[in-house]
């Protein structure tokens, strides 16, 4: 079963003439992740690598791409774990760089703590000689046209999410059995200033532990954050059920008890991998046996060759 690795980006509603760049995105950021397990890197490795190819794609809530805070600035959270010593690295709130995973996890390996944010994790990255670009670099015209629309005084909040793009995670096993997750957002479009979502927090945003598995999670931030999503999908996981029941289990409790809408990918440390959702799409890959495996609506599963092109 090993290795695995599995993507998402981002529970939504995307719109029919964006789902192929997704679907497309997912699949080469799976194929990404599982070529560097293939070479013989770590779970750790392949979460970032994986994530660091959505960030860069402009179809992404993540990196270039990320969606507008209410003053129409780009605000990027990002997370990282290890489940083998259960090691995180965690940015909030950061601007002006391309990738906050790989910052996250210099946050993991480079520093004491689990989580930098703001001007603190600016100054951070500038001393571990990450570039600044500059913030227009990272806004897209279709990230600005959604900003405009939102921030009319007559604008429809529902339909405004509607063309919602979507925030990118990962999890894999390696060779080894050590699991790992990444996760990285713009977050919530029209955001206010200073908004920290659910994907820096320990616990929501994923998790990943060698005795239970790793997960990446996507949805309303602020509804995932009050069931400490991840965290309670490896729990139910630890109770005995599998990575694809307990995503459901979880998903369903989140919507019945806070009515937030989400998706998951998840991973147990055998290979068993899960890509789950209660909105109404979700882009998705894994890559496992060199065979990629993909989808976007409820129930669908598509398979190829891993070097078939997509
Ligand atoms: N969870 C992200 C946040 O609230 C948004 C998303 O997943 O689309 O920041």
């Amino acid at each position: 079963m090993l290795p695995v690795v599995v993507v998402h980006g981002g529970a939504g509603h995307i719109p029919k003439e964006r789902a192929q760049n997704s679907t497309s995105g997912v699949s080469a950021a799976a194929r990404a992740g599982y070529i560097v397990l293939k070479g013989g890197g770590s779970s750790m490795d392949a979460v970032v690598e994986a994530v660091t190819q959505l960030e860069n794609n402009p179809s992404f809530n993540a990196g270039c791409g990320s969606v507008l805070n209410v003053k129409g600035e780009v605000e990027m959270d990002a997370f990282v774990m290890d489940g083998k010593t259960l090691a995180t690295g965690a940015v909030s709130a950061v601007r002006d760089i391309a990738n906050p995973t790989q910052l996250a996890r210099l946050v993991m390996d480079k520093t004491s703590h689990a989580c930098l944010t703001a001007e603190g994790a600016k100054q951070f990255a500038r001393s571990m000689g990450i570039p600044e670009v500059p913030m227009e670099s990272l806004i897209t015209e279709y990230s600005r046209m959604r900003w405009r629309k939102n921030i009319a005084p007559d604008a429809n909040p529902v339909e405004c999410q509607m063309g919602k793009m979507g925030t990118v995670g990962a999890v894999a096993v390696d060779s080894e059995g050590v699991v790992a997750c990444a996760t990285s957002t713009g977050g919530m479009l029209n955001k206010m200033e200073g908004r920290v979502g659910d994907t820096p927090c320990i616990g929501c945003g994923g998790y990943a532990d060698n005795n239970s598995g790793a997960v990446s999670t996507t949805g309303h931030g602020e509804a995932i954050m009050k069931v400490v999503l991840a965290r309670l999908i490896l729990f139910y996981m630890e109770q005995g059920q599998s990575a694809e029941a307990a995503s459901d289990s979880a998903l369903a409790y989140m919507k019945s008890r806070v009515d937030g809408l989400g998706g998951v990918v998840t991973v147990d440390p055998r290979g068993n991998w899960a890509a789950r959702f209660s909105s109404r799409q979700m882009a998705w890959a894994a890559a496992q046996k060199d065979t990629l495996h993909y989808g976007l609506y409820t129930g669908e599963h598509f398979t190829q060759s891993i070097d078939e092109p997509h």
